[in-house]
């Protein structure tokens, strides 16, 4: 069997390419006021990017340019790092508890290099090759943003409103504090409550070692610290891009990977933006890139690929780790994938689809692969 090429592929207009010649028609009327585009997109630091992120990464710089280019407006890429991701996982007592990324590397439990490299590596290469620039914002840094912690105050005063839309299934809004002594966050926040009083958000939860603890986050400050899961995340994000439209005069995108859309944009983040009061022509203009696939249609996935190899998914395994795929067909690798990325950029038809990792594969360079992909 050979593998699919570009050429070989029948593009379907589909769904919002119908509408659009150019993914820049769905930012022009939020940006007609704007002095710059600001995008920002997110990833968890939970390892070596495989090439489903590295080609997420490449198509929101690549859009980044696009639109630079058709507005006339400077643009920057702003990269949430998400080190709040779990880096390690306990069970105690029947409840599931985990310590961050971060914190395991400030206490010297994780290598910070391990688990930044691969991603600095990709904005680096990307950022140059394109000449859009890049921040990378890490999470302790975005909790305490102000919009972020207005937003987390206004879901905390009104949990009953929000419990459906970022916790349909069991109602618990899972905004987690962590032991002032050993760091356990409880993942299932089976013990948490949630509070407020004038200006502060009050997380009470308990240890299953050091007993009963209060976090208070300060609204308008800096102190305390909490873990948002992925729903009041993304629900806070929304609120600080509407707010990032005054902060920086910007047209503010947020870039993510298409499982994003769809119905987590309808149920989550949709009808939160409106019980928050933020009027539709403020929310950022929302775009999704390709989804990369595994053989079984399911999104190409790291964690599944950690846990089960490949009886998960028969794929080489540079496709799953950055360094290796460098190591193996080197810098071409990233410039095959930039090649591809690009055009996603320029249709829409190319944009508002997925694609398989055997195609990502089959665009690799020749003369460096030793590996039979397909
Ligand atoms: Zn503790």
């Amino acid at each position: 069997m050979t593998s699919p090429t570009a050429r070989e592929l029948i593009f379907a207009p589909v769904g919002i390419a119908h509408l659009t010649d150019s993914a820049t028609d769905l930012v022009r009327a939020a940006a007609r006021d704007a002095a710059r585009v600001r995008v920002t997109t997110a990833a968890q630091l939970n390892g070596h990017p495989h090439v489903g992120t590295v080609v997420t990464v490449m198509c929101v710089f690549a859009l980044a340019r696009r639109f630079a280019h058709d507005l006339y407006l400077p643009a920057e890429v702003v990269f949430d790092a998400l080190d709040n991701a779990p880096g390690q996982h306990l069970d105690i007592d029947g409840d599931h508890y985990v310590r961050t990324v971060a914190d395991l590397i400030d206490h010297g439990d994780l290598d910070r290099a391990d688990r930044v490299s691969g991603f600095t590596r990709l904005l680096d290469w990307t950022s140059r090759r394109c000449s859009i620039g890049y921040q990378i914002r890490p999470y302790h840094e975005y909790q305490q943003a102000p919009a972020v912690r207005e937003c987390l105050y206004r879901i905390a005063s009104r949990l009953e409103e929000f419990r459906p839309m970022v916790a349909p299934a069991d109602g618990v809004v899972r905004i987690r504090p962590r032991c002032p002594q050993c760091w356990l966050v409880e993942k299932s926040a089976h013990h948490l409550t949630i509070s407020t009083s004038h200006g502060a958000v009050h997380l009470d939860s308990r240890c299953p070692e050091h007993g009963a603890y209060r976090e208070t986050i300060d609204i308008a400050g800096t102190s305390g610290w909490y873990d948002a899961n992925t729903a009041v995340r993304s629900v806070q994000k929304g609120y600080l891009l509407a707010a990032e439209r005054d902060q920086y005069q910007a047209c503010p995108i947020s870039i993510d990977g298409a499982d994003w859309g769809g119905a987590w944009h309808a149920h989550v983040l949709a009808p939160a933006l409106a019980t928050l009061d933020i009027r539709p022509t403020r929310w950022p203009i929302s775009l999704f890139t390709p989804l990369i696939l595994d053989r079984s249609g399911g999104k190409l996935s790291k964690t599944l690929y950690v846990t089960y190899g490949r009886e998960y998914a028969d794929l080489p395994e540079a496709l799953m780790n950055l360094d290796l795929l460098l190591e193996q067909y080197g810098e071409p690798a990233l410039e095959a994938l930039w090649s591809e990325v690009t055009r996603w950029a320029e249709d829409p038809q190319r944009l508002h689809r997925a694609y398989t990792a055997d195609y990502l594969a089959a665009l690799l360079p020749a003369a460096a692969s030793n590996q039979r992909i397909a």
